[in-house]
């Protein structure tokens, strides 16, 4: 678990610790180099991803040296762990990645783009979709078959309209 802090000592310098055993005790302010006791520093974020301790960090800096700085108060560190946790929660409900469209809704688009396609055009276009050219000839055959797209002549498609 990644813990950002502000070293009670100096107070001018939020980091980062890598905390991963449970009795550890000490840890030492990378600024000062007091050794300081865990449970006495003021915890203002802790994060699984070292990315989003980075971000709270960085915005830290950023509050600290900018002229509302202040790190007595911790209201604009309460707004800025809300904030991130706002944005952690987002990211995590958010899909990863975006739903592809299926192959027979690629090679469609493809004839629909080109009007009358050859095979090997839509092979080509498929090929750089990441459809394998055999999978690419199967859904042909099986929109053929479906009537979604004929061959109006050898090896070349359109869609049924
Ligand atoms: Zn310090």
């Amino acid at each position: 678990m990644y813990y950002v802090w502000v070293c009670p000592k100096c107070k001018s310098h939020s980091q980062i610790t890598y905390i991963t055993r449970a009795d550890q005790k000490t840890t030492g302010c990378q600024n000062c180099k007091k050794r300081i006791d865990i449970r006495k520093i003021r915890i203002l974020g802790s994060f699984d991803d070292r990315n989003d301790a980075v971000t709270l960090r960085s915005a830290l800096h950023a509050q600290v040296t900018g002229p509302l700085g202040s790190i007595e108060s911790g209201e604009i560190f309460k707004e800025i762990i809300k904030e991130n946790m706002e944005k952690n929660e987002k990211q995590m409900n958010a899909p990863k990645v975006p739903k592809k469209a299926s192959p027979d809704k690629i090679i469609e688009n493809i004839i629909k783009k080109n009007g009358k396609t050859s095979l090997d055009q839509i092979v080509k276009c498929c090929m750089e979709e990441g459809i394998e050219k055999e999978k690419t000839v199967q859904m042909i055959s099986k929109m053929l078959y479906a009537g979604i797209i004929y061959e109006p002549s050898k090896k070349v498609y359109d869609i049924v309209k």
